[in-house]
């Protein structure tokens, strides 16, 4: 390590709080100094491969120059503006976008800043849509394991997924319905999926839900906890009999991590409330949009102005990254960008039953562009345990991959090759050898 490495990692120490980080315990961070592409090179040229697309935001591979030059030429122009007096032109293109590549009639683009605030507004906008419209519904159901996010409506409802025990007196209560996580060979996965359902009905049955909100297909932080399509699609049916909104989380699986641009068009399901953000702006800058049916926002009209939706945060429609969201969107419409997706899974689908075969790894499940297993642990180690050790090993081999405990998964930018895609997954086969 360079002297100025090794100085700014003494400052880092000194001044920072890393996220989901024990500070007494944790290795020093990598000091990143530049990325292309999947490579992240560090402050003494060590390069890195981001298989998790930092956190499941990258697209396209870090400094597309594309987007880069879309912020700068934006930010030549207009940088920020106050939203409630103003309207610009990339929110304009970028809502009418994404509207037009929603399914249905969901249109109406509400900007913020994450995955939280996503999340936030959408528990928020169906609460007083139930008011508006003279039916106060003051309940919400969420799913076993679910996250959404840190703030504390979005913690409310992810209550269950492990990350926030810590805040369980600050939360308000919500309903919470099993999740039937499944993978290749499963056979229980109708059971689970009746079962699933059957609670589900039961926790609808008073008519007082508001809404129903659930990450699609995967539920990403939990583990990678995939569920199947014919579960989605029996679920909406429980939600739309008991007259509750569908709100679907896809702050994850959005811009085409499930193979299609969206899981709800993969799961043939269409939501009344749908949360982006992470791939929103390529992995650029934070943004997120909440947005509703028609129907919800005509329920926010009047002459009063406490009808009105009165949210909003500082950064709202931030232009930089509509501008980045716009030209993210270019290259994701691609059809290169389509077979890259296709490739990914392929390369997937391939190395997950040969080391399901070799016995080497449990409950192999696949969505698009994310496969995640389970790391068989026959000295039943803490899984917390298993997981740092795994990270650390992959990071030796210059991999970026984070164990969820026992659960690894990939989930990469869309320009990696499939022969890098294959190599991570050698690195993958040794390091499991080597750890069981
Ligand atoms: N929803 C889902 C499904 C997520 O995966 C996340 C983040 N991992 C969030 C919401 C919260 O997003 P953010 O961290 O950007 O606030």
């Amino acid at each position: 390590m360079s002297d100025t490495s090794s100085f700014l990692t003494e400052c880092d120490r000194r001044y920072l709080w890393h996220p989901f980080t024990q500070a007494a315990t944790h290795a020093a961070p990598l000091l990143a100094e530049s990325a292309r592409g999947i490579r992240i090179r560090d402050a003494d040229g060590k390069e890195y491969l981001d298989m998790v697309s930092s956190w499941w935001v990258n697209l396209h591979g870090h400094g597309h120059p594309l987007i880069a030059k879309a912020i700068a030429d934006q930010a030549a122009k207009l940088e920020q503006v106050i939203f409630a007096e103003f309207t610009h032109r990339p929110a304009i293109s970028l809502a009418a976008r994404v509207a037009g590549l929603l399914p249905g009639d969901l249109e109406r683009v509400f900007y913020s800043d994450d995955g939280s605030t996503a999340v936030e507004a959408a528990l928020k906008i169906a609460l007083q849509y139930w008011r508006n419209v003279g039916k106060p519904r003051t309940a919400f159901v969420g799913f076993d394991g679910g996250y959404h996010g840190d703030t504390v409506g979005a913690m409310s409802v992810g209550r269950t997924s492990g990350f926030f025990d810590m805040w369980q007196d600050m939360l308000f209560p919500a309903r919470i319905a099993p999740f039937p996580a499944t993978w290749d060979g499963d056979p229980e996965v109708e059971a689970k999926e009746a079962h699933a359902l059957t609670v589900l009905g039961n926790l609808l049955d008073d008519g007082q839900a508001a809404a129903v909100i659930v990450e699609p297909l995967i539920q990403g932080a939990s583990g990678m906890r995939m569920c199947r399509p014919e579960f989605l699609q029996q679920a909406e049916k429980l939600i739309r009999a008991s007259g509750a909104l569908l709100i679907l989380d896809e702050v994850m699986t959005g811009f085409g991590r499930t193979g299609p641009v969206f899981a709800c068009g993969k799961a043939a399901i269409q939501p009344d409330l749908i949360c982006l953000s992470k791939g929103l702006t390529g992995g650029f800058l934070p943004m997120a949009i909440t947005v509703a049916r028609p129907f919800i926002f005509e329920a926010f009209l009047g002459q009063d102005i406490s009808r009105a939706f009165m949210h909003g945060h500082s950064y709202t429609a931030n232009p930089l990254g509509c501008a980045a969201g716009l030209a993210s969107l270019d290259l994701l419409l691609a059809p290169e960008c389509t077979q890259a997706r296709a490739a990914i899974e392929t390369v997937h689908r391939q190395s997950l039953d040969r080391l399901a075969a070799m016995g080497l790894i449990q409950r192999p499940r696949l969505h698009g562009t994310v496969a995640a297993f389970d790391v068989p642990n026959p000295s039943n180690s803490p899984e917390g345990v298993i997981g740092s050790r795994l990270k650390r090993k992959f990071r030796t081999r210059g991999l970026v991959i984070r164990p969820l405990g026992k659960v690894v998964y990939l989930l990469p930018p869309y320009c990696i090759t499939t022969d890098e895609l294959s190599f991570a997954w050698g690195e993958i086969e040794d390091v499991i050898k080597d750890v069981s």
